[in-house]
Order: structure tokens, then C-alpha cells, then sequence
């Protein structure tokens, strides 16, 4: 269907894995481009210094430009740097740039160091999104921090490889830190396969691994492994707009759906 139903209240997904290469940022567009695509508001906050998000966005983010860095450690507001994805309506951005790796040393003599996110999106009318999906750095450093502070739910998008499962303890004790000291609220409420290779015994074995031990927050779609994925950032684009048709955006729709609709654990 073309709708999907909204939720009742702005829901802050943080997308978290503090390994690189997993499909955090590619899943944080291409979800928050499926859900904007079925009439939700949704914004994406761009939590690393590298910047993908707001490039695969089509979302400007050289070094002038007012971003999350500025809000994190200039007391910027959010809404003097969010702006719109340009290729889809109702999807919002708010950009990293390079300096924000300079933010993980700074925010450390910041009063209220973890919490500088959530203060911001306190602030800021976060009601007027469905919602707000946070792309987190690979690392479990305090921007990380600040965005399982920030969150809600926490989505781990976990890769269809060996190892795969290397470093979730420390993710989790990370997130039992969290719930502990910072943000009761905090749950991990979706888990997402990615870059699944049908042909391997391997990706198998990894999804029923991942299964077995995490129940049914994990998502029944997996998302393949797809050319046409790791080709659209380079065009500014999710996927969702490169080619719409491919697997790999069918398959990020089809994730996105079961979130909208309750399809892990809320
Ligand atoms: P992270 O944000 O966790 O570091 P990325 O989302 O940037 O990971 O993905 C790492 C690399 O893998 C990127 O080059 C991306 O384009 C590619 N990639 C991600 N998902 C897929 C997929 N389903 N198929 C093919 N390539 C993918
Ligand atoms: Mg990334």
C-alpha cells in the first residue's frame, strides 16, 4: 500500500554497530527514505564525521556548512541545521562535516557530555516527525553515546559475515550502561541482516545464529548483498530513488514496512 500508519509519537531509532562496514549508514537512508516514501516525517541526524548520510542524501556537507557538530558543541539549535533531502519529500537531514571528529575530544569537558544530543532534540519540535533515525560512527566513543542518550529504540544492523557477532557484547553492555545511568527508555528493539549472500552456507548459518540469540526483534526481511546499493550514494541517492525496482530496494522497503507496521518487537 502506499500509506503506512504513522505513529502515534515521534519514534528516535539510533542505528548503532560499532563495527564499520555493516550497512549502518547505507540502512539509516534507505529506511528513513522508505518511511518518508509512505508519507511519514522523517529526519535523519548524521552522527559521523565522515559524512555518508548527508552524502548519500544529496544533503551538502562541506566544512562551512551548520551541522550536528554545531548543535553538539556550539549550542546551535537543530532547526538552524536541518534541511530537506532534495530528491524526496517529507525526508530531512541534519549534516555532519569533517570537524565533528574533533567533537569526540571536545564534548569530554562539556557539562552534560552525553546528554548534548538529547537536550538539542528536546528542543527542537521533534512532534512533527514520525521519525528520527540517528546514523552513528563506528565506534562506542561519546557521539555514539550521545546517541543511545538520544534514542528511544536502537536498531543494529548486523552483517552476514564471519565474526559478525564479534563485538555485540560489548555493544549490549554498552546499551545496559546506558539504560542504567543515562536513558531508562533505551531498547533494542530491531535488529536488521545485511549484505546477505544467498549462495553462501556462511550468511545462513550467521542469520540463524543471529536468530537464535536475539529472537524476534530481528526483522524477517534481510537485505542482500546488491550492486545497485552501494552504487547509489555515489549518486547522491538512496537506493529507494536509484532504482527503485532493484533487490535491495525492494528488500530495504520491505524492512521499513515491518517497522512501520510493528513487525519486531515494540
Ligand atoms: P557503515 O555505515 O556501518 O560503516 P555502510 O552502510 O557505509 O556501513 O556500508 C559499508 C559499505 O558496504 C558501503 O560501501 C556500502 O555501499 C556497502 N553496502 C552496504 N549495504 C550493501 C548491500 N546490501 N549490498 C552491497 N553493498 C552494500
Ligand atoms: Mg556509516
Amino acid at each position: 500500500e502506499r500509506e503506512w500508519p504513522r505513529p502515534d509519537r515521534c519514534r528516535v531509532i539510533t542505528i548503532a554497530n560499532q563495527k564499520g562496514g555493516v550497512g549502518k549508514t547505507t540502512s539509516s537512508v534507505n529506511l528513513a527514505a522508505s518511511l518518508a516514501m509512505h508519507g511519514a516525517q522523517v529526519l535523519v541526524v548524521d552522527l559521523d564525521p565522515q559524512g555518508n548520510a548527508s552524502t548519500a542524501l544529496g544533503v551538502d556537507h562541506h566544512a562551512e556548512v551548520p551541522s550536528i557538530y554545531d548543535v553538539l558543541i556550539e549550542d546551535m539549535a537543530m532547526a538552524d541545521i536541518v534541511v530537506p533531502a532534495p530528491e524526496i519529500p517529507n525526508l530531512f537531514c541534519a549534516p555532519a562535516t569533517l570537524n565533528l571528529a574533533g567533537a569526540e575530544i571536545e564534548l569530554v569537558s562539556k557539562v552534560a557530555r552525553e546528554s548534548r544530543l538529547r537536550r538539542a532534540l528536546d528542543a527542537y519540535e521533534t512532534e512533527k516527525f514520525d521519525y528520527v533515525l540517528i546514523d552513528c560512527p563506528p565506534s562506542l566513543g561519546l557521539l555514539t553515546v550521545n546517541a543511545l542518550v538520544g534514542g528511544d529504540e536502537l536498531l543494529i544492523p548486523i552483517q552476514c559475515e564471519y565474526y559478525a557477532l564479534e563485538g555485540l557484547g560489548q555493544l549490549i553492555r554498552t546499551v545496559d550502561l546506558v539504560k542504567a545511568h543515562l536513558n531508562q527508555k533505551l531498547k533494542v528493539s530491531t535488529i536488521l541482516l545485511t549484505m546477505y549472500d544467498a549462495r553462501t552456507r556462511l550468511a545462513a548459518q550467521v542469520a540463524e545464529d543471529v536468530r537464535n540469540h536475539f529472537g524476534d526483534v530481528v526483522l524477517n526481511t534481510v537485505i542482500p548483498r546488491s550492486v545497485r546499493v552501494s552504487e547509489a550514494p555515489s549518486y547522491g541517492q538512496s537506493v529507494m530513488t536509484y532504482d527503485p525496482g532493484s533487490s535491495g530496494a525492494l528488500a530495504y522497503s520491505e524492512a521499513a514496512s515491518e517497522m512501520a507496521h510493528g513487525g519486531s518487537a515494540q
